[in-house]
């Protein structure tokens, strides 16, 4: 099998027969609905809140509950949170999944943790967007595309692959490409990014900043140099469009030299065992089991981090330096 896949190798045709079952309508909900429905395949939206219901129906969908979309629809997009999609696949998708019909992830989570097992018979896919769900919207009316991971866990019918080329291409994502892995290494990506390169990041910026704060700058200072005034989310863009390397030739030769010259300092190889630590209590499904157990008690550790982080004077440096600089 390819690794990659385009337009041209995707045929969304290939369900117009079909009709989409898009459960949830949240985030990623509404924005492949919208995307498949304007691709011009049939799509219909389970949901189970009121106030969604007459979102979807406004937005011209025909809207069931989720255990009705699920009976009637053919290939069943489930897009409700990753940490309620167990009890929901079960109570309500599972009764409706018959022999040959397509259910279809967007995040490999529950499957490659084995939190949800499906049934034998029916084809298992991924169609998982490296977008948010907005951005999902916007690059699809754009005529851009966005990377995407997808993956056929179980090929009941033999029509896995064209199934989910199909939502791939439906949804706007073939455009730029749509990368084949297994579920497990599109969730382990997926917490490991979580896990170790965002909060390590953010543990860098949270030093820097209280750095400067304790050498007596003024924090508007700092934030504003830092973070806020865009600058430094502004190289992030230009990493992406340029390259990590050519982006610096824009920076100063006083900034290059200096960053060059410095970066040994940091290169602490506790930072890379720290990683490969995480990594490792990903892939043994350690953090899937603490994660469900953690919410099995009704999310203590959960709320104790979040009391935690509501008590960190950043949010009022923010607000000052929003204030100071007028940066809303
Ligand atoms: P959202 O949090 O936006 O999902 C909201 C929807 O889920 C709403 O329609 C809500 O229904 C429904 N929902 C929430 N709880 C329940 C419940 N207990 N029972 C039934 N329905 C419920 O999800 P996302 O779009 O963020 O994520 C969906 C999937 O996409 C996940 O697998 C995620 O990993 C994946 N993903 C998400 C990305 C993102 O950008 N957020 C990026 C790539 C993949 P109601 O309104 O009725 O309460």
């Amino acid at each position: 099998m390819k690794r990659f896949y385009y337009d041209k190798d995707a045929q969304v045709g290939f369900l117009k027969r079909k009709t989409v079952g898009v459960i949830g309508y949240g985030n990623q909900g509404r924005a492949q609905a919208l995307n498949l429905r304007d691709s011009g395949l049939e799509v219909i939206i389970g949901v189970r809140a009121d106030d969604t219901k007459r979102q979807a129906k406004s937005d011209g969908f025909d809207v069931f509950s989720i255990r009705e979309a699920a009976e009637k629809a053919q290939v069943v997009l489930l897009l409700i949170p990753d940490e309620v999609m167990p009890e929901v696949f079960q109570k309500q998708v599972l009764p409706g999944l018959s022999k040959g019909k397509a259910v279809c992830f967007a995040s490999g989570y529950n499957v490659a943790f084995k939190l949800i097992k499906p049934p034998k018979g029916v084809d298992v896919v991924m169609a998982a967007p490296r977008m948010i769900g907005a951005g999902v919207r916007q690059r699809y009316m754009e005529k851009k595309g966005f990377p995407s991971f997808i993956g056929v866990h179980q090929d009941a019918t033999g029509n896995a692959l064209k199934t989910v080329l199909a939502i791939a291409k439906g949804i706007g994502s073939t455009k730029s490409g749509a990368m084949l892995l297994s579920f497990e290494q599109e969730a382990e990506l997926d917490l490991f990014t979580e896990q170790a390169f965002g909060p390590a990041f953010g543990q860098v910026l949270l030093s820097a900043i209280q750095t400067l704060i304790d050498a007596g700058y003024p924090v508007e200072a700092v934030m504003v140099e830092l973070i806020l005034s865009g600058e430094f989310a502004y190289s992030m863009q230009k990493i992406v469009e340029m390259g990590f390397f050519p982006q610096m030739e824009l920076h100063s030769h006083t900034s290059q030299y200096g960053s060059m010259t410095r970066s040994v300092r940091y290169m602490n190889p506790q930072i890379a065992q720290g990683m490969r630590d995480v990594l490792e209590e990903i892939r043994s499904g350690a953090f899937a089991r603490e994660w469900e157990a953690e919410q099995e008690a009704g999310l203590p550790v959960f709320q104790q981090i979040k009391e935690m982080r509501n008590q960190h004077p950043i949010a009022e440096w923010e607000r000052k330096t929003r204030r100071a600089f007028r940066i809303y």
